[in-house]
């Protein structure tokens, strides 16, 4: 197994197999592309600037834009050999402190401005769930959903990277008992648990990309918190689907984990029936990547985990998403950011959000070190996602997505 001279522990997230590639700012310096490996983070663009890279790299690394998927892969390549054990072209230099830096000293943004934002319903536990409670009368799926990959375009604007707060938006809800809606803040605030792709590169306009190509545009996958005010998307949602409920605030780790280094975790899913010619694909494109979900109320010495999933319970993958998206001709950009939709489990306790975990409110969520408890979200709450693949005597995984939810 290829190992390091940077020291990382088995349970990192970050050791040398995954070189995720995200922007930060180094000592409130400027933005620049910078990976991470254990807990040291790395500067792209000095070692660009240095002649480190070779001469492939030309433009300044500022922003994960900077560089299309094949760059992104050189680039990957060209710091895995770097930080090697073998390789000393780094570590003899006499002062590292130019490139190499402990991640406490940066502050991590989101990887470049998202010029779109889309959200899917990719899991298939979570829309049985949803649907069981809001169609109680009705199949909890309905009709489309195996066969394409149901989803809407959501608000780029308002995506935050990781540590944001999260403030409890206002909108209009109605009330059970009442027949006319008011406004006010929302009651029912929940997270979802999610996984994105940010788009290396897009398509011209009237290009569809084709299931076969699609993860040659993907730059690599974050983990998303689609923060909801459920009270509002029951009230707005038919017959447009979500609008206000969503899109006050989605959070986004800063970590860009390419497919690459996901490579040896990739499954195949079940599909049934089988897809349309157009969204099947060749080769398995599911990935098994375990998730979990922590909660820290503001009496709570330190996060309880909460739900435990995996990106391999996805119905559609990423490919059939990108596919799908594209399958009409639509204009796609670079930095584009879709969102998986709420990746549940098929057990209690691997549902990835607080409506289902908690069942509409009516089996509130009982965290043991204070004895309090949660249907939704309330104010001072902080949500942490993580994420990682299990490899054997490594990991490759995002770090974490916190935020805190604030009046
Ligand atoms: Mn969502």
């Amino acid at each position: 197994m290829q190992r390091s001279w940077v020291e990382v522990s088995p349970e990192s997230h970050f050791p040398i197999q995954n070189l995720p590639l995200g922007v930060g700012r180094i000592d409130a310096g400027s933005p620049r592309l910078v990976t991470r490996i254990g807990d040291q983070v790395l500067d792209c663009e000095s070692l660009r600037e240095l002649g480190l890279l070779g001469e492939a790299f030309v433009r300044p690394l500022v922003d994960l834009t900077s560089v299309n998927r094949q760059e992104a892969r050189e680039l990957r390549h060209r710091l895995s050999e770097l930080l090697d054990t073998e390789n000393s072209e780094l570590n003899r230099l006499p002062d590292l402190s130019t490139f190499v830096c402990s991640v406490d000293r940066v502050e991590m943004q989101l990887p470049c401005r998202i010029p779109a934002f889309v959200d899917f319903y990719s899991g298939i536990h979570h829309a049985s769930n949803v649907g069981r409670m809001f169609r109680p009368d009705m199949p909890p799926l309905l009709p489309n959903y195996r066969y394409l990959p149901v989803g809407y375009n959501g608000r780029a604007s308002t995506v935050v990277v990781s540590g944001s707060q999260i403030n409890r938006p206002s909108g209009q809800f109605k009330r059970a008992d009442s027949d006319v809606p008011v406004f006010g803040p929302t009651q029912e605030l929940d997270y979802e648990l999610e996984v994105g792709f940010f788009l290396a590169e897009g398509n011209g306009a009237g290009k569809p990309i084709s299931v076969n190509d699609a993860e040659s545009h993907m730059q690599g996958l974050v983990l998303v918190n689609d923060w909801s005010a459920r009270d509002f998307q029951r009230w707005e949602y038919q017959p447009l689907g979500p609008f206000l409920a969503k899109s006050f605030a989605t959070s986004a780790s800063p970590w860009v984990v390419s497919l690459d280094a996901l490579e040896p975790f990739r499954v195949a899913g079940v599909q049934e029936p089988p897809p349309l010619p157009h969204l099947a694909g060749r080769r398995p494109s599911n990935f098994d990547i375990e998730l979990e979900v922590a909660l820290k109320t503001p009496r709570m010495s330190q996060p309880e985990t909460i739900a435990r999933s995996n990106v391999k319970f996805l119905y559609w993958s990423f490919a059939q998403q990108l596919a799908h998206q594209t399958s009409n001709g639509t204009r796609v950009e670079p930095g584009e950011l879709y969102g998986s939709g709420t990746i549940s489990g098929p057990d209690p306790g691997s549902f990835g959000s607080l409506l289902e975990a908690s069942w509409r409110g009516s089996r509130p969520v009982v965290l043991s070190e204070t004895g309090e408890k949660r249907t939704f979200l309330e104010d001072g709450d902080e949500v942490i996602f993580t994420g990682y693949a299990q490899g054997i005597g490594y990991r490759i995984g995002f770090g974490e997505l916190r935020g805190q939810v604030r009046a």
